[in-house]
């Protein structure tokens, strides 16, 4: 990639487009892992990062991309224990931003899926910093690709639908369950393992038929992805069986079938 970027001159960025300025802040999506899924306007911004605050999801592979120089600030969070809370995020944006660094705010899949990259920008701009939107691949597209499920298929999903399914701290997910019972609508659910028993319960009462096609993708796009395809009736028992942990994809929809399981040989490589 490096030699790409000398050879085309790609820290320049294209006349119609903002350069990135001292003082400014970067919201870079990095994508699920896998560094060949890095957009080059976010390989751009990489290259010019003089301070990198950077998240758990973010590879090791595109961290080695950051200069050698670059002052690295990890702020990523585990579920339980956040290791420094959205608050001192945003603050820390700001105070770099405020030292006339360029700053990059790097995040796993896109930052405006599911980042709280939208509130990082809105802080932003009420202390008068600019922001760069650089867009990531978001995990629902690469790691259902990589996992050979198309999220829309003719005739079998017309819509498919992001959700989260992160608990809220007295252990409910209030989700509006209705509106997800259409047979032709893919389901991705991010954030969902802990709770995957109240999202089959809940699919199945809402109407989903019990032997829907499900998968989980975990550590989607990295060399070490799994995929486990079962049914909403058995998902839950395949994931304890095989010790599943985050960072885990759930997709729900009759796509999950598409291809049999089979046929998938490598990352996003099917085979007759
Ligand atoms: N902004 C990110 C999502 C952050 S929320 C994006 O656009 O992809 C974190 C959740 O994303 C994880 O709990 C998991 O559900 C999902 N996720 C992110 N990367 C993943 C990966 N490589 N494999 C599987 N799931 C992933």
């Amino acid at each position: 990639m490096e030699h790409i970027a000398a050879k085309f001159g790609l820290i320049e960025p294209p006349p119609h487009k903002q350069p990135f300025i001292a003082g400014e802040v970067a919201l870079v999506g990095a994508g699920p892992g896998d560094p060949d899924l890095l957009t080059l306007q976010a390989f751009r911004f990489i290259k010019q990062a003089e301070v990198v605050i950077y998240d758990r999801l973010v590879s090791q592979e595109i961290m080695a991309l950051l200069p050698a120089s670059c002052e690295k600030i990890y702020v990523g969070k585990k579920q339980e224990h956040h290791r420094v809370p959205q608050d001192g995020i945003n603050q820390l944006l700001v105070d770099y931003a405020q030292k006339a660094k360029k700053v990059v705010r790097l995040k796993g899949g896109d930052p405006f899926v599911f980042g709280r990259g939208s509130e990082e920008a809105q802080f932003l701009l009420e202390h008068g910093i600019a922001c760069h939107i650089v867009p990531g691949m978001t995990a629902a597209s690469a790691c259902t690709s990589y996992a050979g499920i198309p999220l829309t298929h003719r005739k079998v999903a017309r819509s498919c639908t992001l959700i989260t399914g992160h608990v809220q701290d007295n252990g409910a997910l209030d989700l509006p369950w209705h509106t997800l019972h259409d047979a032709e609508q893919t389901i991705v659910f991010y954030m969902g393992i802990k709770s995957l028993p109240i999202i089959t319960e809940q699919l199945i009462e809402a109407g989903r038929c019990a032997d829907t096609p499900a998968a989980l993708i975990r550590k989607g796009t990295h060399q070490d992805q799994q995929v486990i395809k079962g049914s909403l009736k058995t998902l839950e028992a395949l994931v304890t069986l095989h010790n599943i942990k985050p960072p885990s994809l759930i997709v729900i929809g009759d796509v999950v079938g598409t291809f049999p399981h089979e046929q998938l040989a490598n990352l996003g490589y099917l085979t007759p």
